[in-house]
């Protein structure tokens, strides 16, 4: 009998854990351990946000795998030992024949700090009551969405936000009254994905009045004054602030042999092996080729990781990752568009995006339910 080990809970760790399951015969124990015991889509919070939908229609739990064959320990991880495939947690210490890392990332902060009223971390699902309060009670001035730093998790994350956030104050009727700024460091939109696509995105922002900044290095949050101000000199004053945090090693890997120099793990890009015996990492927290930090690419990782032990252990097919995939990307009206092509290319990847339709954000939705009904037996809210 052998026993796996997935550590975290999200795209990456579920696909794995699924995958495993589906090839493995139940004598072999596959257990995930994860401080978070909840599941829900990233764009889910965006939802919650603007008055879509609550997130915790959209959360499903992960006591849920149990019935599936899946061992659940719902624990922190303090210390990782890729060489004896061991870890230390809140629920005491555990081993296995074979171990998948996908811990994700972690939020840096950036110039934004300790500041948790009128200037927010995004990504932060536990801070949405306080966001959606200040956004709801909104009647003059400017909301910054605002890039703290690179690399972030999910590159059209900051735009949707823009889209979103600018579609529920015309709701609201004080378009006229607010203004909506998106501030990012880098030189364009989504640099990565080329011109076209820039293109695409920058004229959708001004289309519905949003205004697009570019360059702009966040030098300081002051919380006090609300006001933001740029490495270039530029100022802006704040009703709101809504940053994107930047990706940042989560600290037990960090903290373990299997970070690289600059604390991502750096695996195989089409296994997620690492160069400890048994040990696959996969997902946001580590660093592969052009593979931005998202769901998919964690997941699509994840699941070829899992063939390449499910074949170490039984025998069997195993199918390495090409590093072809798609990215979501909101519009307002109910319309989204897919960034999608092949991020392994070279000598550099190839991607494109159509204009924005209802058809891919049916098929946004469908992507989130077909995961949390898949793996977590969720199902849809009446
Ligand atoms: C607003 C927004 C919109 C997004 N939209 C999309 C989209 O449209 N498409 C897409 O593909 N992606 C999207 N993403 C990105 C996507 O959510 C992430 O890239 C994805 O969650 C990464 O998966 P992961 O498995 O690597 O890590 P995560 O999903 O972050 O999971 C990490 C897991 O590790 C656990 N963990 C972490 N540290 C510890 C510890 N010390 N001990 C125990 N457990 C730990 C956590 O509890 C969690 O279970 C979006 C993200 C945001 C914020």
């Amino acid at each position: 009998m052998a026993k796996v080990m997935v550590l975290g809970g999200g795209f990456g760790g579920l696909a794995a854990a699924h995958e495993l399951r589906s090839r493995l015969d139940s004598e072999h124990e596959i257990l995930l351990v994860a401080a978070d015991d909840r599941f829900f889509v990233g764009y889910a919070k965006l939802w919650d946000l603007v008055g879509t939908r609550p997130l915790a229609q959209g959360t499903a739990r992960l006591g849920a795998l149990d019935a599936k064959g899946i061992r659940f320990v719902n624990a922190r991880i303090t210390a990782i030992d890729p060489t004896r495939r061991a870890i230390e947690t809140s629920a005491g210490p555990f081993d296995a024949d074979y171990m998948i890392v996908a811990l994700g990332a972690g939020r840096g902060r950036g110039k934004l700090g300790a500041a948790d009223h009128g200037a927010f971390d995004l990504y932060d699902p536990d801070r949405l009551p306080a966001m959606r309060s200040e956004l709801e009670h909104l009647d003059a001035g400017r909301v910054v969405i605002a890039v703290l730093g690179t690399p972030y998790v999910c590159p059209p994350a900051p735009y949707e936000a823009a889209f979103l956030v600018e579609e529920y104050l015309r709701r609201r009727g004080l378009r006229d009254r607010v203004e909506v700024v998106v501030a990012t460091p880098m030189p364009s939109p989504l640099p990565m994905a080329g011109p076209d696509v820039d293109q695409l995105v920058a004229s959708g922002l001004a289309g519905q009045g949003i205004d697009l900044r570019t360059g702009l290095q966040t030098a300081k949050i002051d919380t006090d004054a609300k006001s933001a101000s740029f490495a270039d000199g530029t100022t802006l004053d704040y009703a709101l602030l809504l940053g994107i945090p930047s990706a940042v090693p989560p600290t037990v890997i960090a903290d373990s042999p299997l970070a690289g120099e600059d604390g991502w793990v750096w695996p195989d890009p089409g296994t997620g092996r690492t160069v400890f015996d048994g040990v696959y990492a996969v997902g946001d927290c580590t660093a592969v080729e052009s593979l931005p930090r998202a769901g998919v690419f964690a997941e699509a990782l994840g699941r070829a990781a899992a063939t390449s032990i499910a074949a170490e252990i039984d025998g069997g097919t195993t199918t390495p990752y090409d590093g072809a995939g798609y990215c979501f990307l909101e519009f307002n009206g109910r319309r989204a568009a897919a960034l999608e092509g092949e991020f392994f290319n070279k000598p550099k990847p190839i991607l494109r995006m159509a204009e924005p339709d209802t058809d891919t954000y049916a098929r946004k939705e469908a992507f989130e339910a077909e995961r949390l009904h898949t793996w977590l037996a969720w199902t849809h809210p009446a």
